[in-house]
């Protein structure tokens, strides 16, 4: 049975006072949670305060992005190795805003993963189609290509250690989420097609987040869905009540 996950991504929110006033408020209210595995992905400066405050608690940090390599001349950029060294254990690669602002592609997709990988940490790869590709009927050819690009070429050691997140990029931030079943369809899709690639083991037991404004009143809906192993969380993770509201669904 795959254990459910619950990951919140703050994007580019919060200083580290409030992380640590975050930390405070969110850690009793989640201490009895044993159902599923909590992570909070705050933005790099405020790792630090994350770890430190997650210690000894069942809350797991990971960092929003990684570029790969050990070091190098890459002005700007963060490897595995720094997470890996201050003990940040998830990141999340190709989220669909860095795909959008950033230009990130299915290789980039492969790198970052592999890197991750190399350095212990645990990717939480994003896919997931447009607006206008849903509304032109190619939500599976988009998804296809991804997983083909940017999933299929890793080894299956690899991707067994690897979280799919399924976000549609028209549900992020807009309020507007994916019915159950909108959902539960794309996740029966890329289980299906990276079943082709690795293996129906492998398939069954890789965790399919789903995200897109995943908030305490839909989320019962959302779980209650068996292709659905838990949320990848934007909005609704930056508030320790309702994040917490959401880990408990
Ligand atoms: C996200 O950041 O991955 C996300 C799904 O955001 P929101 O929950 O705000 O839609």
């Amino acid at each position: 049975m795959r254990k459910p996950l619950m990951a919140g991504n703050w994007k580019m929110y919060k200083t580290p006072a409030e992380t640590h006033a975050f930390f405070e408020a969110f850690k009793p209210l989640v201490a009895d949670a044993a159902h599923c595995d909590i992570v909070i992905c705050p933005p790099f400066p405020d790792l630090p305060v994350a770890i430190k405050e997650a210690e000894g608690s069942n809350v797991a940090i990971g960092a929003q992005n990684l570029y790969w390599g050990r070091e190098g001349a890459v002005t700007g950029e963060v490897s595995g190795h720094m997470l890996q060294a201050i003990r940040c254990e998830y990141v999340i690669i190709a989220h669909s805003e860095r795909r959008q602002y950033f230009g990130e592609t299915e290789p980039d997709v492969v790198r970052k993963t592999q890197a991750a990988l190399e350095f212990g940490l645990r990717p939480i790869v994003c896919i997931g189609e447009r607006l206008e590709e849903r509304e032109s009927g190619r939500t599976e050819d988009v998804l296809a290509e991804q997983i083909d690009g940017g999933i299929a070429p890793l080894e299956p050691e690899a991707f067994a250690k690897i979280v799919i997140a399924y976000e549609p990029v028209w549900a992020i931030g807009t309020g507007k989420t994916a019915t159950p079943k909108i959902a539960a369809d794309a996740h029966g899709f890329i289980r299906r097609r990276v079943a082709s690639r690795f293996g129906d083991d492998a398939a069954k037991a890789v965790r399919i987040l789903y995200g897109g404004s995943v908030k305490p009143d839909n989320v019962k809906g959302l779980m209650d869905e068996e292709e659905i192993d838990g949320a990848l969380v934007g909005g609704a993770s930056l508030d320790p009540q309702s994040f917490a509201s959401v880990v408990k669904f």
